[in-house]
């Protein structure tokens, strides 16, 4: 079987994917054999992090077992998507206090990259909301850690790339809600510095996020378009529902020149023009997944795939920095995207941290892996790191240079994993599994 991340990039021929009926499926699975696995949710990471020989699907494991709607509190199993789990919990006026930007993540592909969102900056990243978590460890024993029991491996599953064992189920805060649409702002910014002064200017936002066109040099160099949202505060009796997905598609196979720096000034230039200056009301779904309007988004980029590389640096100048190395060179971000982080948490491999993040999508062409290593070197000597969740080529030194507690992390997977019987192609190669 041949399978890739949604990056289409690397492609894994003759792997197995099996697809345990449920959760007791897992463990007996996991119990019964000698075999090294990783676990697979969705399939929504980039590169490599959900790639093994032998993966092991978490999509069957897909029960509510409960909300208690005093305590806003639900715990659910950890193959259900974010989407699966907005369609139950919307209609109840509850709300996940954390949404990544694709909504066929699972809860525990969710936890497993401790994935962010746009409110980072206010609200930090998925698994500051969870209070524990149902894990199946390589014994085929299932055990339950929190902030109190079993804290280490708690610190070490949130965030852990799937690397302390499967995540059958956990328990999640929400969040209250009156209304299921958002209250959007939109700000054109002429320039890079105008961008990060309107960033910060709006911190107080509860979701912001900045998308760049990063081609543009001189002085319209970082020009781009700010998105701000607020949840909407009905006054009224009005129904929340839970909005319905698009079903569009991409109807065919794009051959790889089809997006081209052609093109993409040409998308960037129209988009800009249209994002006028104003207040609308969304409702969720068109603020927080607007990738998500076409579902097969990634066969634009052809059967070589793509790269999303996704960075955080400490400041505002650094991120100039890199925007410039990439426009001063030949390969061409097709996306480019800007958040500003808060504070960095406890969990040992989580990714955010003070400062800004900005994602880019890159085509793989020939010229483009050495781009980003010249990328890396900066983003290190800035003090930053690449997001795991993303990334399909990072090297074992830049990753141990950036994530200084990598050595805690495989000292506490060795207790729950003695032979390392969960690993992946990304942790093979950044040295996290032997
Ligand atoms: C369009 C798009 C937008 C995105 N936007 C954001 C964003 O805004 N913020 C952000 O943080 N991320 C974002 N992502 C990345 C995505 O949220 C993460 O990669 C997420 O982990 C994918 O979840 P998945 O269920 O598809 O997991 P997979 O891709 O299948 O696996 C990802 C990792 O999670 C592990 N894993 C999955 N399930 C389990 C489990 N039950 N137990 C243990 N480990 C498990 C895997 O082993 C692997 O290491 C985006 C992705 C896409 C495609």
């Amino acid at each position: 079987m041949k399978t890739t991340g949604w990056g289409n990039y690397p492609i894994l021929n003759n792997a197995t994917l099996l697809q345990p009926a449920d959760a007791e499926s897992i463990q007996r699975t996991v119990e019964s054999s000698h075999f090294e696995f990783i676990a697979r949710g969705n399939g929504r990471s980039y590169g490599d992090s959900s790639l093994s020989k032998n993966m092991i699907s978490t999509r069957n494991i897909d029960q509510f077992i409960e909300l208690n709607k005093d305590l806003n509190l639900l715990t659910c199993e950890a193959g259900l998507t974010l989407d699966d789990v907005l369609r139950v919990i919307v209609p109840k006026g509850r709300f996940l206090p954390v949404l990544s930007g694709a909504d066929l993540v699972t809860i525990g592909g969710a936890i497993a990259s401790d994935v962010h969102g746009k409110n980072h900056h206010q609200d930090g990243s998925f698994c500051d909301h969870v209070h524990s978590i149902k894990l199946l460890v390589a014994s085929g024993e299932i055990i339950e850690c929190n902030r109190t029991n079993q804290a280490d491996v708690f610190h070490a599953t949130c965030g852990g790339m799937g690397l302390t064992g499967v995540i059958i189920a956990a328990t999640l805060q929400l969040v209250p809600i009156s209304s299921h649409k958002i209250k959007q702002s939109i700000i054109p910014a002429l320039d890079f510095e105008n961008c990060i002064a309107l960033l910060e200017q709006n911190s107080q936002s509860k979701y912001s996020v900045a998308w760049l066109d990063s081609k543009l040099r001189n002085k319209n160099f970082g020009r781009s378009v700010l998105f701000l949202g607020e949840h909407f505060t009905e006054t009224e009796n009005n129904k929340i529902i839970h909005p319905k997905r698009s079903d569009l598609s991409i109807p065919f196979s794009c051959p790889s020149w089809f997006l081209n720096p052609y093109i993409s000034q040409v998308f960037n230039e129209t988009y800009f023009r249209l994002k006028k200056q104003g207040h609308s009301t969304v409702n969720y779904r068109e603020f927080f997944f607007p990738l998500e309007r076409v579902k097969n988004w990634n066969s634009l980029y052809g059967a070589r795939g793509f790269l999303q590389y996704q960075l955080v640096v400490p400041s505002a100048k650094g991120i100039k920095e890199i925007l410039l190395a990439v426009s001063n060179s030949n390969d061409c971000s097709y996306l480019t995207v800007l958040k500003k982080f808060g504070e960095s948490n406890q969990n040992l491999l989580s990714f955010p941290q003070d400062g800004y993040t900005l994602t880019m999508d890159f085509k793989r062409t020939r010229s483009i892996f050495s781009l980003l290593d010249k990328l890396d070197e900066i983003v290190l000597n800035l003090g930053g790191r690449l997001y795991c969740a993303k990334d399909a080529r990072m090297s074992k030194k830049v990753f141990q240079s950036s994530y200084p507690r990598w050595q805690e992390f495989i000292d506490i997977k060795t207790q729950v994993d003695p032979t390392h019987r969960f690993k992946s192609l990304q942790s093979q190669r950044l040295g996290l599994s032997r």
